[in-house]
């Protein structure tokens, strides 16, 4: 996988999580912060509070997730697993560029969760 085109696509990925945040972080009556559920305010319902605060930590996680992806081009170690050092099979990277694992270390973490 070329890693300018890796890049480019991760800078889209970026913008794409950005607007997402934004707009989620709108729909929630604190924009900072854990707050308690229970303080939320009255306009927004509880479910629809979890549900966007749920979006909300996938759409950071994935955002994390990416920056450390164009951090590791920067580093010139984009397409190696950080655990292990093997390099990534070219198709893993063309599915999820943002990808820091091989499958057996992604296995292994998700097992350990
Ligand atoms: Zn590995």
């Amino acid at each position: 996988m070329d890693v300018q085109q890796a890049r480019r696509q991760l800078e889209e990925m970026l913008a794409e999580l950005d607007k997402s945040l934004a707009t989620l972080s709108n729909q929630r009556p604190e924009s900072e912060g854990h707050g308690t559920p229970g303080d939320a305010d009255a306009g927004l319902d509880l479910a629809d509070h979890a549900r966007a605060t749920a979006l909300l930590e996938v759409a950071q996680e994935q955002r994390r997730q990416v920056l450390e992806a164009l951090q590791r081009i920067e580093n010139g170690t984009y397409g190696l697993c950080v655990s292990c050092g093997a390099p990534l099979p070219e198709g893993r990277l063309e599915a999820k560029p943002e990808a820091a694992r091989c499958l057996s270390c992604q296995a292994k973490l998700e097992a350990g969760r």
